[in-house]
């Protein structure tokens, strides 16, 4: 066998083969919607956008093969990612996901709870004995998202997943945050990995995208199945996009992630900030399990002031970076998550999830790091004059 090809060759080598009639380098965009038949009783490989598309097989070839997965489908938002994963399952399904999980999902697994189509338990996954408990009512799913956001704990996915396994549920982890570059979840035992590619995948923060991939060929064909069946499949020019802004993902992650640990470093040293989260801090509580289950600790940083009444003065006196949800693309962002990335969670939930109201998450961008740093300091500079004057 092949040793596997690192993920830089990976996605530069994205296929220059791919254009038939003029052999340019770059894949073609094949915008139609329909393809035409050779004769009405054979099905063509492509016959109608919505099924299958030239532009999303490239895509998804390329991220299956960053991921290690048999195949799967590139989906139009990662909400419709995470959608396809549950419409595996049957009515009144239990789904145990992380009471601190991405916003979004919280929306719609609660949802669909609500309506009665099936059943939730949001828990600690990082506590043994709440998730063991979750597991003896024999759940369908187990949804893992590590590092969590925007608190950045990390969930031993190897541990819960063969459980999780074990038990009889199918384990889909949301690698959104990490990346393929520095987390492989189907390597560490899952079923699936979701993402979002409006995030880092595509970098450039100009369009909406997901995947989900499963580690074996029998989940491949029940996603594609369901995908076609409700509509979910991304459009063709999105997944052209995609596939131009993957061809930089482990450039990009590399220095997003240099940047990150520089920042996360300097505000912990700082004299008005209460607490950073960042896993490649050796302060973080899952430092040591970051580190072997990662292979770098990412580009996302959460944190508080000292001073929670300083917040807004704080957030409105950054000039580079800029005050807004998302993450994972060039430029860098803060966001107050309890009231824009995860205000689909209730207050009570959210006190649950440890997501303090004031705390604050970053997603480092491609700026200079000592622009950055400037800037952050600059911000918090004012904080202290306030607090004095
Ligand atoms: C953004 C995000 C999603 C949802 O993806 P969309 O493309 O916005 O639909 C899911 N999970 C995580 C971790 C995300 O950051």
């Amino acid at each position: 066998m092949q040793a596997p090809r690192k993920p830089t060759t990976i996605v530069a080598a994205a296929r220059p083969d791919a254009d038939p009639a003029y052999a340019g380098i770059v894949p073609p965009l094949w915008a139609s919607d329909t393809f035409r038949w050779d004769d009405a009783d054979t099905k063509p490989t492509y016959d109608y956008a919505r099924t299958v598309s030239p532009n999303r097989d490239l895509l998804c070839e390329a991220l299956c093969e960053l991921e290690g997965a048999a195949g799967g489908v590139v989906t139009n938002s990662g909400q419709s990612a995470a959608l396809l994963a549950l419409l595996l399952l049957p009515a009144g399904a239990l789904v145990v996901a992380p009471q601190d999980c991405y916003g979004g999902t919280y929306r719609l697994i609660a949802g669909l709870e609500e309506q009665g189509k099936l059943r939730a338990h949001f828990v600690d996954m990082l506590d043994d004995a709440a998730f063991d408990a979750a597991l003896a009512e024999t759940p369908a799913m187990v949804w893992l998202e590590t590092p969590s956001n925007p608190l950045l704990r990390i969930t031993d996915i190897a541990k819960r997943a063969s459980a999780a396994r074990a038990a009889g549920a199918l384990v889909v982890a949301d690698n959104t945050l990490p990346t393929p570059c520095r987390q492989k979840p189907l390597d560490l035992g899952c079923d699936l990995v979701m993402h979002s590619t409006t995030k880092a995948l595509n970098g450039h923060a100009d369009l909406f995208g997901g995947a989900l991939l499963a580690r074996e060929e029998e989940l491949v064909e029940r996603l594609r199945w369901w995908s076609n069946a409700a509509g979910l499949n991304g459009s063709a020019q999105d997944a052209w996009q995609t596939l131009r802004g993957l061809r930089t993902l482990p450039l990009r992650i590399d220095r997003l992630e240099a940047s990150a640990a520089r920042i996360a470093a300097w505000l912990d040293e700082r004299a008005e900030v209460l607490q950073v989260n960042y896993p490649g801090l050796p302060s973080h509580p899952d430092y040591a399990l970051a580190a072997r289950q990662q292979s770098g600790p990412g580009f996302m940083i959460s944190f508080r002031l000292k001073d929670a009444d300083a917040v807004a003065g704080f957030l409105s006196r950054l000039r580079l970076i800029s005050l807004a949800s998302s993450l994972g693309g060039f430029a860098t962002l803060i966001c107050k998550p309890a009231t824009m990335t995860h205000r689909g969670m209730p207050p009570e939930a959210q006190a649950k999830a440890g997501i303090h109201p004031d705390l604050l998450r970053v997603s480092v961008g491609l700026e200079d790091a000592d622009d950055l740093i400037a800037d952050l300091s600059q911000a918090l500079e004012g904080c202290r004059s306030q607090a004095s004057g």
